[in-house]
């Protein structure tokens, strides 16, 4: 089931200790792979930042997307460089602090704008900056309302009708408007992501000025369950590729198509890694208690996402019985003290329950498909310290990032 075999997950909860996150560089590669059509792949690095996947992105020829300043540190710790390669990196926000205009400035990092305000802010700062306009079409899509980005209820981006205000504030500041972007959602559909193409050729006709790039954003699903359709983005590239067709026609000269997934490129190469420390049922559940909680994935219990759960058995000659006392169904949940920490919960926090095989305490449970905003969900909630990442590449794994201590949280505190 797990993209890892058993025996590997048994090591790396040996060495490493659980709860850990566990990566595998082959599924990114491939998954670059399916999106190699677009001029330019960003990967939106909110959803799995860690330096040394940034690399792994850098040396596949991915660019990158930051939404914070520490993200713009990240990308430059991974050797990003918009010096060697201009706009390897771009900085996407609403609003803009002052440290952050330095910092954008000083490594020539384009700003996609998100509002008005940021404009006066860059302009004051250097009126001559590359920036993008992030639009909001007015209407957005997502696997939840709050990863929904555009419409009326988005703060995200600048609306329809402050985009002639926004042209005319850029042409007479004199910045250097590299293109137009639209993020409407992140894990939409296929439909409203063509529903996007469409509004883009529309926004660049309205807009009335010239560019050199289109960005269609990200927001490409990833499958979850067994049934969940796979993206096809063969067709996802064809529609876009066609209002990038349109765009040309109507400007008269090439411009570069982007495309900017987070999920779609991390979301299925990692998992979670816990262990079973309890079995309880009440008239209701039959509870599995593990050593991670929402602190470290978030997902269930913020958007009642679902992760295929699986039990990698302690022992390893352990063959499947079906014994009629068994249950089968389970809730899962962790170490919290919070009754929201289940990780087998729908979107209205209501329990459910996974078909798991005979979990026993000192068995590891994993979470599937947790690569994308997992690890980088995570909080310190309860003063629980980060767990460990581990990156598998070439049959190899390596720790890429150490369990956090409490000290290190305590170290903040000590003034
Ligand atoms: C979050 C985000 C993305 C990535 O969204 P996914 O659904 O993970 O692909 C892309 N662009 C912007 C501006 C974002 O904020």
């Amino acid at each position: 089931m797990s993209i890892f075999n058993s025996n590997t997950l048994r090591e790396v909860a040996q060495q490493f200790g659980t709860p850990a996150w566990v990566y595998d560089a082959a599924t990114i590669r491939h998954q670059i792979r399916q999106l190699r059509d677009f001029d330019v792949i960003r990967f939106a690095q909110k959803a799995c930042s860690n330096t040394h996947i940034l690399r792994l992105m850098r040396e596949e020829g991915v660019m990158v997307d930051a939404v914070s300043a520490g993200e713009i540190e990240r990308s430059l710790a991974a050797g990003y460089s918009n010096i060697e390669q201009s706009e390897s990196i771009v900085f996407t926000a609403d609003i803009i602090d002052r440290e952050t205009v330095e910092l954008v400035v000083q490594h020539h990092i384009p700003v996609n704008i998100g509002s008005i305000d940021m404009l006066h802010r860059i302009a004051e700062k250097a009126p001559r900056h590359p920036i993008w306009i992030r639009v909001n079409p007015g209407f957005g899509h997502g696997h939840s309302e709050k990863t929904n980005t555009g419409g009326a209820n988005s703060k995200h981006g600048i609306t329809l009708d402050d985009l002639p205000q926004a042209i005319t504030l850029i042409q007479q500041y004199g910045l250097d408007l590299i293109g137009i972007h639209m993020h409407i959602g992140s894990g939409s559909d296929l439909e409203h992501l063509s529903q996007a193409c469409n509004a883009m050729v529309e926004i660049v006709k309205f807009a009335n000025v010239d560019i050199r790039a289109i960005s269609t954003g990200g927001g490409l699903p990833a499958p979850y369950l067994i049934n969940d359709e796979k993206l096809d983005t063969s067709i996802f590239f064809r529609l876009w590729d066609e209002a990038r067709r349109d765009i040309e026609n109507h400007l008269g000269h090439a411009i570069k198509l982007e495309v900017e997934p987070g999920r779609f490129l991390v979301a299925n190469a990692g998992v979670l890694l816990s262990e079973i420390h309890c079995l309880k049922s009440t008239q209701q559940h039959h509870f599995v208690l593990v050593d991670a909680g929402f602190n470290d994935l978030l997902r269930p219990s913020m958007y009642g996402s679902y992760h295929k759960i699986e039990v990698i058995h302690q022992d390893v000659n352990y063959k499947p019985v079906r014994s009629m006392a068994a249950p089968l169904n389970y809730a899962v949940a962790g170490p919290l003290c919070e009754s929201g920490d289940v990780f087998t919960q729908d979107a209205n926090g209501v329990i459910c329950h996974q078909t798991l095989d005979n979990p026993r305490v000192g068995d590891l449970l994993v979470f599937n498909d947790a690569g994308g905003y997992g690890a980088s969900m995570s909080s310190n909630y309860n003063s629980r310290p980060l767990a460990p990442e581990i990156l598998m590449d070439d049959g190899h794994y390596r720790l890429i990032r150490k369990r956090q201590q409490i000290s290190d949280l305590l170290a903040l505190e000590v003034l």
